[in-house]
């Protein structure tokens, strides 16, 4: 079973209540190949919600809340559904503090990019599960 970030698959949990569609993960999920999760979701933030970009290990909304626990609580979350349907692969939207891999933004809201990845994916990596995003889709 390979996990997928909710809003790939067509589900309104964005930030801005909106989703973002990859048809390739819509697929997957229908097949019965992919579970979507939202992690930020699962960690009780509301949809919609402030923008939130990570600064070091820290997650801030664009006033400045501190959002990190929720994050962390997410991505915990998350990873115990991952773990209860043995999957081994994840497939995340790129770039966001939560999903993003190898790029995230880079916490000052400007729309620049910085090396990292947001926190669930860190917490799916620990735990041995291969994560590609949306833009790097081969499967
Ligand atoms: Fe999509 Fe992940 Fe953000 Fe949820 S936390 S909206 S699944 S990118």
């Amino acid at each position: 079973m390979i996990i997928v970030s909710a809003c790939l698959a067509g589900v309104k949990c964005r930030y801005n209540g909106e989703s973002f569609t990859c048809t390739h993960v819509v697929d997957l999920v229908r097949k019965g190949l992919a579970i979507p999760l939202c992690p930020e979701q699962l960690g009780g933030l509301p949809t919609p919600r402030e923008n939130a970009e990570q600064t070091g290990e820290k997650v801030y909304t664009i006033s400045g809340i501190d959002l990190t626990q929720a994050f962390q609580k997410g991505a915990e979350e998350a990873l115990q559904i991952a773990m209860l349907c043995g999957s081994k692969k994840a497939i995340l939207k790129s770039r966001s503090p939560s999903c993003g891999s190898g790029m995230i933004y880079n916490g000052k809201f400007s729309g620049k990019l910085a090396k990292g990845d947001g926190v669930f994916t860190k917490l799916l990596k620990a735990n041995h599960i291969e994560v590609t995003d949306e833009d790097d889709v081969t499967i």
